[in-house]
């Protein structure tokens, strides 16, 4: 089995249904009982592999789980109730007051505010860097790093960092590269060639085939020898190489109790099968509208990293299979852009990324809405600034709905 879309659909193990439903089916259930006191004993000390409580673990979910992980190779996947919280998950499973963290601004934003606000109020420091000078980078570490965080490709900006080249630094200070990969997920770029250590994504996105549901995912490629981090030093005791993951989901993830639910479980197995079609699909459709878009008078600034004349384009197309669905634009003023938006007659007012259908979002005005003017300058986001998510629709149909939305 070599082909991407025959392993989302046949790659094993998965969990065995008890009545061998093709289709794992949905556990809408909290507990599970057990035939004996001793038995009940026994699974909960993790002796033996059985569902206790579905906040911990349920079949459909695991399954899930496991197709994640047959897909992928990795060491091991945990699953969660957004991207939000993978982000979250992963980051205070490596992290105690008095560490430190380096990052960027060029992130998705909830993620900066958890970098910007969240973490410094639990003592943690975290200093942000430009990730493309690596000097800059290196600089940055001392003794109290413990984490390099970035995004594959920063969203709004569509920034393009060498992964590997951060990575190396990173692990030459004993420190893992845990990088978002919500815009490149795993058939888009293999992130243990480019040295991600840890994986995190929101799979509302590509995964969920069609914006159906929440849910996140950290996925540990088994590069990083955890016995490298202190903090571990317990859970390497008891876990060994599964330190990390042991931890996020023991501690982290069921403490704050950030589950998938079993529905959304069930859609995102269902979206997984067909993801491949949809991201040939919507990348191709993407690429194709950057490039007709590029030289029309009334937008500038299309943005795109496998626009041969972006400054990414030599990295992005070295790191990815393609650049993703997401492009950005700007009209010539904020009223051009509203009015824009405001004519569009198939593409959809609406902020989610990878959907089946093409949205379009002021990122200035609805992502960022909090942050002030000054800071979303240093963050490339400019008034009429505009995010394209391309879906799978037929592209002479987005470019007639984008012509007749600029006209005057
Ligand atoms: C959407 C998104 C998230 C958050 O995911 P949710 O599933 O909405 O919590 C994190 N990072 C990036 C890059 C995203 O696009």
């Amino acid at each position: 089995m070599k082909g991407f879309t025959t392993k989302a659909l046949h790659a094993k193990p998965r969990v065995k249904d008890a009545h061998g439903a093709l289709r794992m089916p949905i556990y809408e259930n909290a507990a599970y009982e057990f035939d004996s006191s001793e038995e009940f004993g026994e699974v909960s000390l993790g002796k033996i592999p059985k569902h206790v409580y579905s906040r911990s673990s349920n079949p459909t979910v695991e399954d899930f789980e496991l197709h994640i992980k047959s897909l992928t190779n990795a060491l091991g996947v945990l699953t969660l109730g957004s991207g939000m919280a993978a982000v979250t998950t992963a980051i205070l499973s490596l992290v105690k007051a008095g560490d430190s963290v380096i990052t960027t601004k060029y992130l998705f934003g909830h993620t900066l505010s958890f970098f910007q606000n969240t973490l410094p109020n639990m003592g943690v420091n975290v200093k942000f860097v430009n990730v493309l000078d690596e000097e800059e980078v290196k600089a940055a570490f001392d003794e109290s790093v413990r984490v390099l965080f970035l995004e594959t490709i920063s969203n709004p900006q569509l920034q393009v960092a060498n992964l590997k080249n951060l990575s190396d630094i990173a692990h030459s200070h004993n420190v893992p590269l845990v990088a978002d990969t919500t815009m490149t997920p795993f058939y888009i770029f293999d992130a243990k060639e480019f040295g991600v250590d840890v994986e995190v994504l929101s799979s509302t996105k590509f995964i969920s085939g069609g914006g159906t549901s929440v849910g996140g995912l950290v996925i540990d490629h088994g590069i990083f020898d955890w016995r490298r981090v202190k903090l571990l030093d317990g859970y390497y005791k008891k876990a060994g190489h599964f330190a990390f993951l042991y931890k996020a989901r023991k501690e982290i993830f069921q403490g704050l109790g950030a589950v998938l639910s079993p529905d959304s479980a069930y859609l995102q197995t269902l979206g997984l099968e067909t993801m491949v079609l949809r991201i040939d699909r919507a990348c191709q459709n993407a690429l194709e509208l950057a490039s007709w878009l590029k030289d029309n008078k009334k937008i500038r600034n299309v943005n795109y990293p496998f626009l041969p004349e972006s400054p990414f384009y030599d990295i992005a197309t070295k790191q990815f299979r393609y650049a993703g669905s997401i492009l950005t634009f700007e009209a010539l003023s904020k009223e051009a852009a509203y009015k824009f938006m405001d004519n569009l007659q198939i593409i959809r007012r609406a902020t989610n990324l990878h959907d089946n259908k093409t949205l379009i979002v002021s990122p200035y005005y609805v992502i960022y809405p909090f942050n002030s003017h000054e800071e979303k300058t240093t963050l490339e986001i400019s008034p009429a600034l505009m995010r394209l998510s391309v879906g799978i629709e037929d592209i002479e149909d987005l470019k007639e709905d984008i012509e007749q939305a600029l006209r005057d």
